[in-house]
């Protein structure tokens, strides 16, 4: 597929107080096109002084922001997203190349994902009201919500575009400003968001963008004094270590981790909606995708016949350039995590699961440069690891139960607490198990949805916290409750 011509329009260098700028130490990050390995840009490495810079300017573009009447903060975020909208091509093109997504799914779905939020955001913003405490007599309590001050945004690579906007959209509603760290890996869409921010008018400092390692620029806002709350994206064990440094300074944490998705097909399900629900749950973007519905749990009785029809449909799927629009699946983000979910498949292996599909590379030679993984699909049972590890890829885990004691005992039987499905006709069936299931949120004969109304976030290992909806208002605001004596009494305590 040839490159489109001109190339997506991105910024290389890092955003600090609304100027773009090299790294202190300087030095440059290659970013890679995980379909042909080709360097598509070299990134600017903001190292702990860039992230110390960043953290300052954004102090001191706090006071203004918060300052400035909600509606004005609301307006630049609905102008934000009409210049998302229409720069649509273009950052669906950076999204792409970046990230592998196929570009059908970053037009249909990245990009106006990402306009939806900043709209909400922008319409949220002077929605925020505080309330009114009956307490005792003679007294008037008020409770305002107040912005926290600097925010330490981190963005992982699996969904650059969106998560950027999940975590600036309430953060700057809310009267915040950001200091934001997208992946090493998937840097462009970020910067590209930066550069709209600027257009639209948004004031310097107010988003500070750092493009740096993990154990560097992450570690730094994680642990910085200067930062009151940082809000993660990413895996279970880096969540753990943005905790512990957090605790420096006792910032707020906002925590976005793994998931071990069950979707639980029942025998009263409706099969051809369940079985283009469940592909969708794990195979698109490639099943990176935390809330991916990675182990599917089928009734016994109709295991084989949907897992027929459940293996075609995953052999049917178009693998290739993440460009042309015709494709379904593109390559995995990088060449280190295609190696991390193919040995998925060897683990799998060795604990006696059975490959139905895929498992492997594709031997197609015009793919044979990308970071592609077929999709899989491993008969496994509920012990093993890719039952219980969040492997991250298109690789889904087949678990078979009896009864629905048995089916909410396997649902339940991970650590992790993130999204769960089923597919059933029975209402009483549907309404038990959405109380039942361990899961911060529930899916009925549907999977995977998500809107910027709708509280986003797990229970156990999957972290902790809540993007999206009114619940993201209150994470990025503290509450301050105000007393009058309205009645000017005297208190009765030293009365003299
Ligand atoms: P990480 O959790 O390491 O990366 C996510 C983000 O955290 C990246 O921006 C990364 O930066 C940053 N980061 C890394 N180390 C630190 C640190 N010490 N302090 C602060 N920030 C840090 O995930 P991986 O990329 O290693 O992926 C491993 C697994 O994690 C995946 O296979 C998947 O299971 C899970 N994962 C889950 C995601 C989700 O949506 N919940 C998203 C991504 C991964 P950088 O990339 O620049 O190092």
């Amino acid at each position: 597929m040839a490159r489109p011509h001109p190339l997506p329009s991105f910024q290389t260098k890092l955003l600090i107080d609304g100027e773009w700028c090299d790294g202190a130490e300087g030095g440059t990050i290659s970013v890679a096109n995980p379909f042909d390995g080709e360097t598509l840009a070299e990134v600017a490495i903001a190292t702990a002084a860039d992230v110390d810079r960043a953290v300052k300017a954004a102090e001191r573009a706090f006071p203004a922001w918060r300052a400035l009447a909600a509606h004005e903060r609301g307006r630049l975020l609905l102008k934000l997203a009409d210049a998302i909208e229409a720069d649509t091509a273009n950052l669906a093109g950076i999204e792409a190349l970046d990230t592998g997504h196929p570009i059908r799914d970053c037009l249909a779905l990245d990009v106006p994902r990402t306009v939806l939020c900043f709209r909400y955001f922008g319409g949220m913003a002077d929605k925020l009201e505080g309330s009114v405490v009956p307490v005792d007599a003679g007294f008037l309590n008020y409770v305002e919500r107040e912005p926290i001050g600097v925010v330490g945004a981190i963005v992982p690579w699996n969904f650059p575009l969106m998560f950027t906007s999940w975590k600036l959209g309430p953060a700057l509603a809310a009267g915040n400003t950001v200091v934001i760290k997208p992946s090493e890996i998937t840097p462009l869409s970020t910067l590209r968001i930066g550069e709209l921010m600027q257009q639209v008018g948004f004031p310097a400092g107010v988003v500070n963008i750092v493009t740096g390692y993990g154990q560097d620029a992450g570690q730094r806002i994680a642990e910085h004094p200067g930062i009151g709350k940082v809000a993660f994206t990413g895996s279970t064990a880096t969540g753990r270590r943005i905790v512990e440094a957090s605790a420096a300074n006792l910032k707020k944490v906002q925590l976005e981790l793994g998931g071990k998705g069950p979707n639980i097909v029942f025998a009263d399900a409706n099969l051809p909606a369940a079985i283009g629900g469940s592909a969708f749950a794990i195979f698109h973007n490639q099943g990176q995708a935390c809330i991916a519905g990675s182990r599917l749990i089928l009734h016994e009785s109709i295991a084989d016949a949907f897992l027929e029809k459940f293996v075609a449909l995953a052999r049917s799927i178009r693998l290739g350039d993440p460009l042309n629009p015709k494709t379904e699946m593109g390559p995995l983000t990088s060449r280190l995590h295609q190696e991390r979910v193919l040995s998925f498949v060897d683990i799998a292996r060795e604990q006696g699961g059975d490959v139905l599909t895929g498992g492997r590379a594709p031997t197609d030679p015009a793919l044979a440069a990308g970071c592609f993984v077929e999709p899989t699909i491993v008969r496994a049972k509920p012990d093993h690891r890719v039952a219980q590890e969040e492997v991250f890829g298109p690789f889904v885990t087949v678990l078979t139960f009896s009864t629905d004691e048995e089916a909410l005992a396997i649902a339940n039987g991970t650590e992790y607490g993130l999204g769960a499905g089923l597919w059933t006709q029975d209402i009483t069936r549907a309404h038990r198990f959405a109380k039942q299931l361990h899961a911060g949120m529930v899916w009925i004969n549907s999977y995977k949805r998500v809107h910027p109304a709708s509280p986003f976030g797990g229970v156990g290992r999957s972290g902790y916290g809540r993007e999206m909806g009114f619940e993201a208002m209150r994470e990025y605001t503290v509450a301050k409750s105000v007393w009058i004596n309205v009645d000017a009494q005297i208190p009765p305590f030293y009365r003299r």
